[in-house]
């Protein structure tokens, strides 16, 4: 299993970038993923066939999960891989009233010369260690977990995503949670961290046709709004992949879903600030007032914005669709640019012809293109494939 590296860490946040520069710091206090216990299954379960109902409702795991405890005095056990199933929890597990809980979602590929590959996933262990510790939660090395994430794909991937399966993935979803039996109002004095792995639907193509009869890739429909849907705040902790982050937005999303839209395009503040375009980060390219190209994004700033792995795609526009860059494109180039921006800079632009694309990514959708963006009851239609950045991008 193969990852990336010499990867700049520009994309991420300074709790992270620090975090990746001071590993030596872990030594002592982590799990040792060489000390893993494994007990397998003598129930597995059958291998769902692709796009199967089960599949499409995200509910199907592979026949084992990793997990490993922590408490206050003894400090972390040895990891142990174990048969998928419940988890049994006291009511008054810190979890379940104080949301200590934070996650990661990261894939596992199954390439067409037969290898199976994580992408960048020291990063999903770099973040999920800094937003650990931003809720209170105990250090890890995120070696260790990178570790043990291997260790379970090694088991379950040579049955759950084949070669026969090769183009295919599975999700991974490495969570650490409060379990400790106790409504005192105070930091996790235990927890559980463990790590499941499920099939995640692909995305689908559109079932409109388009020119010349064959399928469409899929576009999204956003929804955007000002009036009480607020997912993160400056100051807040919105660049944190935790919980509670999630759970107060699944109104709004749902709302936006009944409407006939895919995902709400977060907005922040009176100006209308747009940040993220539901769980992945928002990307438009349009031309400024003078006529130059630019591809836009929230910056990472204010905490309002989480950075994905995937919005590392900043990295790969400015190795290879900027003036001056050594790689041979022959489009147009265009400015990297990380500001802000307002929902009226991208009505304004489309009114005046100069929106040009406009696109999210996330490891669940990976690069999607925007179609449609609903504001205010009105439409603003986000144009298609009027410039090859973004396949550039996506075929990157
Ligand atoms: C997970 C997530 C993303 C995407 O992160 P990736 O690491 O690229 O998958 C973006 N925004 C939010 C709010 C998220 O939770």
């Amino acid at each position: 299993m193969s990852s990336s590296e010499h990867l700049s860490h520009d994309f991420l946040p300074p709790s992270v970038t620090q975090l990746l520069a001071s590993q030596a710091r872990w030594t002592g206090t982590s799990f040792a993923t060489s000390r893993l216990k494994t007990k397998l299954t003598s129930h597995p379960a059958p291998v769902p066939a692709p796009n199967s109902q089960e599949v499409l409702k995200s509910s199907v795991c592979t026949d084992h999960m990793a997990v490993v405890r922590w408490n206050q005095t003894e400090g972390w056990t040895d990891p142990e891989l174990i048969p998928y199933g419940a988890i049994p929890m006291m009511p008054t597990a810190s979890d379940f009233h104080y949301s200590t809980a934070r996650f990661e979602g990261m894939k596992v590929y199954r390439g067409h010369d037969g290898n199976v590959r994580l992408f960048r996933p020291q990063y999903n262990c770099a973040r999920m260690l800094a937003s650990a510790l931003r809720i209170g939660f105990p250090e890890f090395d995120p070696d260790e977990l990178l570790g043990l994430i291997r260790g379970l794909c090694a088991i379950e991937c040579p049955k759950w995503l084949p070669k026969e399966r090769a183009g295919e993935c599975l999700y991974i979803r490495p969570t650490l949670i409060g379990t400790d039996a106790s409504l005192g109002f105070q930091v996790p004095r235990e927890a559980m961290l463990f790590i499941v792995i499920s099939f995640w639907p692909n995305p689908k193509p559109d079932r409109s046709l388009g020119e010349g009869g064959s399928a469409q890739e899929k576009t999204l429909r956003l929804f955007a709004s000002q009036e009480g849907m607020v997912h993160a705040w400056p100051g807040g902790t919105g660049s944190a992949k935790i919980s509670v982050n999630y759970g107060p937005s699944l109104l709004a999303h749902g709302e936006a879903k009944s409407k006939g839209f895919d995902q709400v395009l977060w907005l922040f503040g009176p100006e209308g600030y747009v940040t993220e375009a539901g769980s992945s980060n928002f990307f438009v390219i349009w031309r400024n007032c003078e006529g130059r190209l630019q591809l836009v994004t929230a910056p990472l700033t204010e905490h309002t914005i989480l950075a994905g792995v995937t919005r590392s795609i900043l990295d790969l526009a400015r190795e290879r669709l900027t003036s001056g860059s050594s790689y041979q494109w022959e489009g147009e180039s265009l400015e990297v640019i990380e500001a802000k921006f307002t929902i009226s800079d991208i009505v304004e632009a489309a009114e005046h012809g100069r929106l040009v694309a406009s696109f999210a990514v996330g490891t669940a959708c990976f690069i999607v293109s925007v179609s449609h963006i609903e504001f205010e009851g009105r439409g603003i239609n986000t144009p298609q494939n009027a410039v090859p950045h973004v396949s550039a991008l996506g075929s990157g």
